[in-house]
């Protein structure tokens, strides 16, 4: 539990502190407690077992939640916030409120059908599955723990059953959605005692934000400004992120931290060479792409590219039943849309649409594709890290066939398939198996949804005074040690948060 005992303003890192998942910071006032997000960890096992650790505070006690996008890694714990006593309001933007219905409720799914083939083993294998949930709990108390190898040493005896169930049910889904406001961009909102909040543009995803947090108490008056997840200048269909020029305090994310995307003109090139590729192999062209934001994106380049004569009409299958509901939330959003995207939509063209493409809704009918789909054929499943969804069966049944292109088109978290699979391995386990990978491995680091070091920078440029202190998140560690001395070369005082770890804000 958090000290109270003195009336300090303060912040406590409570995910996406050197690593790029669970997002999550309590902003603590002598008034009020908010929450700026509140993800899921996701990535390596080690990461998502994070979920299971106690909250570092008591959920009742949180006043209101803001949400800067729909992403799960910055939503996907909020019903289990909420299942565990927050009854307050989560704020986001009304974009991202519809975003954030489709990902916690397929989330909770998810959830209950893992826990239901975890109970099934269990029954059938209840010494394994023991064997395991000590070993799970044993990982459980080093994950929260500071001194790994003694918290492993202290894991209780028996087995706790409780990891086998869903962290939230769709129940619990249903009520954290119904406690969501949608507000308006750019209008400055009271949240919280002596809290306001105004949300900007942040590029990245439809409805995502750059959330500038005004906080009032005995100790004075501070603004937080929450990157949240910054998109690139250019980025199709959405706004670019909005110059923010002041701030005391200031979260920046880092995801690129260290890195250069190429050109966007590059990219939307490689993307077509990767299509005619495959067309002359009559292979397969196979995309991970998170559900939300990447795959609006793919399917709008591969349209330009189609209208231009630059590709073949290759047909596309959307593997994604998430993905056709969030490209349905789009078309309703067309006010938060750039003004090239404006033009087309005014020239009636239908810029969120590939012609002919097949959205594949049956989990059947995704997995006979792979065998008797006639080739050639694009497909863009998720998600986007190979670390779950219909991507793993399309991998597993594709990764030996040296017809098929792989092609990497978002950023691959440390200890993911994916980027196992970008940094070159011949050989990688799926679903217990082994399988050489004989088909090709290709990336295009420019549809980014992420600002690259150079864009980060120019970004952090707008501000006309530097804020008192620069929090560098939302990275894996070699990006933030590359990327934080050229922050402080901007003349910003600047630090990289530890997980959990509390900074007051003088
Ligand atoms: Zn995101």
């Amino acid at each position: 539990m958090l000290a109270r005992h003195h009336a300090q303003m303060r912040l406590t890192f409570l995910g996406a502190a050197q690593t790029v998942t669970g997002s999550q910071y309590l902003l603590e006032t002598d008034r009020a407690r908010v929450l700026v997000d509140c993800g899921m960890f996701q990535g390596s096992p080690h990461d998502v077992l994070r979920n299971r650790v106690r909250f570092a505070y008591e959920p009742k006690a949180i006043d209101a939640v803001l949400l800067t996008h729909a992403h799960l890694d910055h939503c996907g714990l909020i019903p289990h916030v909420s299942a565990l006593g927050f009854g307050g309001p989560v704020y986001a933007t009304r974009g991202t409120v519809e975003l954030t219905r489709l990902v916690l409720l397929d989330s909770a799914k998810l959830q209950e059908e893992f826990a239901a083939k975890h109970q099934r083993f269990a029954r059938k294998h209840p010494d394994r599955a023991a064997v395991e949930d000590r070993a799970a709990a044993a990982e459980l108390a080093a994950a929260t723990d500071e001194d790994a190898e003694r918290a492993t040493r202290d894991a209780p005896p028996e087995a706790l059953t409780y990891l086998r169930e869903p962290l939230y049910t769709t129940a619990n889904a249903t009520t954290a959605l119904d406690q969501c406001t949608g507000l308006e961009y750019g209008v400055e909102t009271e949240i919280a005692p002596g809290v306001t909040a105004t949300y900007l543009d942040a590029g990245h995803i439809l409805g995502s934000a750059i959330i500038r947090v005004r906080a009032r108490d005995n100790g004075g008056d501070r603004t937080i400004v929450f990157s949240g997840d910054l998109g690139r200048p250019n980025t199709p269909i959405i706004r670019d992120p909005t110059p923010v020029r002041d701030g005391d305090y200031l979260l920046v994310e880092s995801t690129y931290g260290g890195r250069t995307h190429e050109p966007q003109e590059d990219a939307i090139r490689m993307l077509g060479e990767c299509v005619s590729a495959v067309q002359g192999a009559t292979g397969v062209l196979l995309m991970p792409s998170f559900a939300i934001g990447r795959t609006q994106e793919v399917v709008y380049e591969l349209d330009r590219l189609l209208s231009a004569g630059t590709i073949p009409h290759v047909p596309l299958y959307l593997d994604s039943p998430m993905a056709g509901g969030a490209t349905e939330i789009y078309r309703k959003y067309a006010e938060y849309f750039d003004d090239e995207t404006r033009a087309l939509l005014a020239k009636a063209e239908a810029p969120l649409d590939y012609p002919g493409a097949v959205m594949v809704t049956d989990a059947q009918a995704s997995q006979d594709l792979d065998a008797s789909g006639p080739r050639p054929f694009i497909v863009v499943a998720s998600n986007g890290m190979i670390t779950g969804g219909r991507i793993v069966q399309h991998t597993k049944a594709l990764i030996g066939d040296p017809a098929m292109t792989l092609l990497f088109v978002g950023y691959q978290g440390e200890g993911t398939l994916g980027a196992q699979l970008q940094q070159g391995a011949k050989q990688v386990r799926i679903d217990g198996q082994d399988l050489d990978v004989a088909c090709q491995v290709r990336s295009i680091s420019g549809f980014s949804a992420h600002a690259d070091e150079p864009e980060l920078l120019a970004w952090l440029r707008n501000f006309s005074i530097a804020p008192k202190l620069t929090f560098i998140v939302h990275g894996d560690p070699a990006a933030q040690i590359a990327f934080e001395p050229k922050v402080k070369a901007l003349g910003f005082a600047t630090k990289v948060p530890r997980w959990r770890e509390t900074v007051e804000l003088a």
